[in-house]
């Protein structure tokens, strides 16, 4: 197959599907978060052939539902994981390169307040450890400030509660979009990733398992996919993949809510205090701020992935007991709730469980990675691939991920292509911001638009690339995964489907029941990431 044909598409599936259950692949991975993609990535890169498969769309999991830090992990200093510090404080910087539009650095301020579990002296300590270990270099490094330094840069804190603050570097991100981008570089570079395929069945020979029983989920037919190897990287659903009676993972819940910069006006992002002795961020993103996380024992079998009000309230409390604000529940205006897959360790409860990651290699050749983090991605791909190179007896080859840019970042030469275009700075530098060079595209898809839609004909030329570049089926995919208009922009979602509508049913070729069906599932998820349980 000519592989100059964009397979990373909605409109090629057939031709993709057909692909992938002809093939005999090196290896298929099960799970396409950022786990999963960072995997295919790097074994594409290292001449394997390989296949991924992911039950609904890509990021769908715990990989759009984090707090969307590159961390160089602060908290794991109070629990001495000094490696776990250096490895991912020198990530961040890699990432950075590989990925300037989504992986940008960040000042975060870190109030100390007078009642609060760090004082001046160990703050400045823990920083600059972490500076040393995370290879934290010139203006990035940590900046301890006095009260009124902290209080100017941050006037929002309750002045009696602050005794002096500090600064430090941590790289912010756009969880689902690095998970895509990192899913159509592997696409670009030969590999084969599918969504809305669910791995069910293991297929065996002599006791080895030699290819998987998928379902897909648009047209409910069969796929056999046949591999040398198979990994599992099922984030929060290792255990059903495996289906072995001792389980790997214990899952913690965690929730963040989002409201209106208007309503809590911070100037910048800070860690601080929360109402027990935990601690939470509090991150600007465009017109709307979220706070997060919680971190609860999740026990599937017995209860939904809703958000409940207790823990929305542990938020809103936090907040309005740290900051001059009087947030109410209904003041938020989205939410997103996640589950972290941590590794079991005994007698130890959620929060105190290591973010580590681990490899599991099964007597029938299954090879499982489970924990880590969204920062940690890239490494653990790279040791897995170690792992899968020597099993399948490829010569070794370094992992070529570390140099290996998701794309070119040209945003001079964006802005000069972009300049005869009557789009506001704002919105040229929001689709940019997203897509990166690509947000090219976006704009020539724009030209040929209907005037008709006025200030929603950005929004279709978008949606028109996601289903042609991105392999996006539904309303959903779009605007959670694709753009995160769900959590930071629903007003406009909801203005903007009655526009929509006509160009979106004649780009899918599908009838008014199959829209209200979409935009039903649309409405559903809103609802359940504004109301509380
Ligand atoms: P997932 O993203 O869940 O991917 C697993 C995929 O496997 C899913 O998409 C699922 O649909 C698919 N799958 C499951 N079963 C099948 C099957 N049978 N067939 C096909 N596909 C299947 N890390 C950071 O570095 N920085 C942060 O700021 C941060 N904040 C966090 C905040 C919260 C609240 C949480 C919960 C986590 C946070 N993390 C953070 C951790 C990070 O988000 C996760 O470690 C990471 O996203 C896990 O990725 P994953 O690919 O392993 O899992």
């Amino acid at each position: 197959m000519d592989r100059k044909i964009n397979l990373f598409s909605s409109n090629r599936r057939k031709e993709l599907i057909q692909k992938i259950s002809s093939d005999y692949f090196d290896v298929v991975v099960i799970g396409g978060g950022i786990t999963g993609a960072g995997i295919c990535l790097d074994a594409i890169s290292r001449g394997l052939n390989v296949c991924l498969v992911e039950m609904n769309d890509f990021a769908s999991g715990t990989s759009s539902k984090s707090t969307k830090l590159i961390h160089g992990g602060l908290r794991y200093l109070e629990q001495f994981k000094f490696k776990l510090v250096h490895e991912s404080g020198t990530e961040r910087a890699i990432l950075h390169n590989i990925a300037p539009h989504i992986v940008k650095p960040q000042r975060m301020l870190l109030p100390i307040s007078r009642d609060g579990k760090l004082n001046r002296l160990t703050t400045s300590l823990a920083l600059t450890i972490y500076d040393y270990l995370a290879g934290v270099k010139g203006s990035e490094k940590k900046k301890m400030l006095s009260k009124k330094d902290t209080i100017e840069r941050e006037p929002l804190l309750i002045d009696k509660k602050i005794i002096g603050g500090a600064l430090y570097s941590e790289y912010r991100t756009d969880d689902s979009r690095l998970t895509i981008e990192i899913l159509k570089k592997a696409s670009a570079l030969g590999a084969f990733p599918v969504n809305y395929l669910k791995a069910e069945k293991f297929i065996y020979e002599n006791e080895i398992i030699v290819g998987i029983n998928c379902r897909d989920k648009l047209s409910e037919k069969n796929v056999l996919v046949k591999s040398k190897i198979l990994v599992n990287a099922s984030g929060a659903w290792t255990d059903d993949v495996l289906k072995e009676k001792n389980k790997k993972l214990i899952l913690s819940k965690g929730i963040h809510i989002v409201v209106p910069l208007g309503k809590f006006p911070i100037k910048q992002s800070v860690y601080f205090d929360a109402i027990d002795s935990r601690m939470l961020f509090a991150i600007p993103r465009d017109k709307m701020v979220y706070i997060g996380t919680t971190d609860t024992f999740f026990d599937r079998k017995k209860e939904k992935l809703l958000i409940k009000k207790k823990e929305v309230d542990y938020l809103i409390k936090s907040l309005n007991n740290f900051f001059l604000v009087n947030i109410k529940e209904k003041d938020i205006t989205s939410s997103w709730v996640g589950l972290r897959p941590l590794i079991k360790e005994n007698k130890k409860n959620v929060s105190e469980i290591s973010r580590k990651d681990e490899i599991f290699d099964s007597k029938n050749g299954l090879i499982t990675i489970a924990g880590g983090k969204l920062t940690g991605y890239r490494k653990m791909a790279e040791r897995v691939v170690n792992v899968l190179l020597k099993k399948l007896d490829f010569s070794s080859k370094k992992s070529q991920t570390k140099d290996l840019k998701l794309f070119e970042f040209h945003y001079d030469n964006f802005i000069n292509q972009t300049k005869d275009l009557k789009i506001s700075s704002h919105d040229l530098s929001k689709i940019y911001n997203v897509y990166g060079d690509n947000a090219i595209e976006i704009f020539r898809i724009h030209k040929r638009i209907d005037s008709n839609y006025k200030d929603y004909s950005l929004l279709i030329s978008e949606i028109i690339y996601c289903f042609k570049n991105e392999m996006c089926h539904n309303l959903l995919d779009f605007f959670s995964q694709r753009n995160s208009m769900v959590y930071f922009e629903i007003d406009k979602i909801m203005k903007s489907l009655n526009f929509i509508k006509k160009p979106y049913k004649e780009l899918k070729n599908i009838n008014e029941d199959q829209w209200r069906k979409e935009s039903e599932e649309l409405k559903k998820y809103i609802f359940e990431i504004t109301n509380f349980i």
